[in-house]
């Protein structure tokens, strides 16, 4: 009823189903039996980068010479929403780390270091990550401290980023660093490789995404070729801005499907679970809980659908992109906490899907830009 296919919107092609049903099948064999003991774990196997390599999944959208595969806006959500089913954050945050970090390679890096690095990322054989969040401050990226000086055919990097997704296993970083003055126009990126000498990091305990390596990045005088800069000295905030649009996209999706795996859930827990002598979706209240959840999602998938077609036809919707992020994670808190509340004390058990997902809902209106910064850039983009 929730699905969206071919039959129930105009968005998808043969060609989206048919990776829609390689998808389902690689989530249900390789992700979703492991997702709990993973998320225990703090961590998943690296293999499974590699895995999912293999059906496709890293390449989507990246250039066909660098080991890509090209990928419209729909093939995008068709993944995201996927790879949600297993109900579990924190392993799509970073089996999908590199649609935050390598985009800049692909879109600035010299031509030497995108024909080295982005096949190796997007094969699984390497790890991709960004950092731009400073313990300072994340939403005002264009006061970043991190500070990048030029010796000789180097550059000399020292400072510190935190909340880093993939940051403890991270082979390649695209680090948001200050080569110039003060403000937007002096950060660059810099491609900061994992052995770098003075590169240190720090795990972080989190909330939710468990399965998810998050850490604080400590750069001590780290050494850096000059040829790792991606663009030019001053270009990194602009970069930077770029790569917001396709992470917000990316979590807006995400976040409906993770919605969507709570109204499922409930529904079939809610046409289960008897109270009163009959199943409890037939007490009127929880009907009409798991109808707004459904309609909820429903609305988000239709402004998620339209939003990806105008991104098809090369248009660039910033502040509906801002609005559609807070309109599906006000969706999935919503259905996140209607399907606990369904569930009763058995959703708040660990193990289960919903008790997960509602963990994994606050870092979606924090992460990739704050609830608050995606209505003030909404508002400055709409010019009021
Ligand atoms: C699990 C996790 C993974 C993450 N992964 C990454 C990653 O891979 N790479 C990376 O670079 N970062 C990552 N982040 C960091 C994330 O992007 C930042 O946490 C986020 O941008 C907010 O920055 P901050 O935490 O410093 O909050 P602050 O910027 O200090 O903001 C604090 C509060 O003030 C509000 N606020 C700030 N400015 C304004 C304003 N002008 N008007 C109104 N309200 C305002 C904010 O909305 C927020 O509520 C991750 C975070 C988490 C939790």
């Amino acid at each position: 009823m929730l699905e969206r296919t071919r039959a129930q919107s105009p968005f998808y092609t043969e060609d989206h189903e048919a990776f829609r049903d390689v998808m389902r099948s690689f989530v249900s064999r390789e992700i979703e039996p492991y997702a709990s003991q993973w998320d225990e774990a703090g961590e998943f196997p690296r293999e499974l980068y590699a895995k999912a390599a293999g059906i496709g999944l890293l390449a989507l959208g990246f250039p066909e010479e660098c080991g890509g595969v090209p990928a419209d806006p729909f093939m995008k959500i068709v993944a995201s929403q996927e790879l949600a089913r297993a109900g579990a954050g924190g392993i799509s945050a970073s089996l999908m780390s590199h649609t935050i970090g390598s985009p800049p390679i692909a879109r600035a890096a010299r031509p030497e270091i995108k024909a080295r690095v982005l096949p190796e990322v997007l094969s699984g054989r390497k790890i991709s990550a960004l950092a731009i969040t400073e313990p300072g401050g994340g939403s005002d990226v264009a006061n970043l401290r991190t500070k990048a000086r030029r010796d000789g055919d180097h550059y000399v990097v020292s400072g510190e980023k935190t909340f880093i997704t993939s940051g403890m296993r991270a082979d390649y970083i695209t680090t948001a660093v200050r080569t110039g003055g003060e403000g937007a126009g002096g950060v660059s990126l810099l491609l900061i490789e994992g052995d770098t000498p003075g590169l240190s990091r720090t795990k972080l305990k989190k909330m939710g995404w468990w399965a998810s390596d998050t850490a604080t990045l400590h750069f001590d005088d780290c050494r850096v070729p000059v040829e790792n800069l991606i663009g030019e000295e001053g270009q990194g905030f602009k970069l930077i801005m770029q790569n917001f649009n396709s992470e917000r996209m990316g979590m807006a999706a995400g976040c409906t499907a993770f919605a969507r795996v709570c109204v499922e859930e409930a529904i079939a827990y809610a046409r289960e679970r008897k109270t009163f002598g009959k199943p409890i979706s037939q007490h009127q209240v929880i009907r009409h809980k798991l109808v707004d959840m459904a309609q909820k999602v429903a609305a988000s998938q239709a402004m998620l659908e339209m939003l990806a077609w105008r991104l098809g036809q090369g248009q660039n919707p910033v502040a509906e992109i801002c609005m559609m992020k807070n309109q599906a994670t006000q969706t999935m808190a919503f259905c996140a906490s209607e399907a606990v509340q369904i569930f009763g004390g058995a959703g708040y058990m660990r193990g289960i899907k919903v008790e997960r997902i509602y963990r994994e809902v606050k870092v979606n209106a924090i992460g990739g830009g704050t609830e608050e910064i995606m209505k003030d850039l909404a508002s400055r983009q709409m010019g009021f």
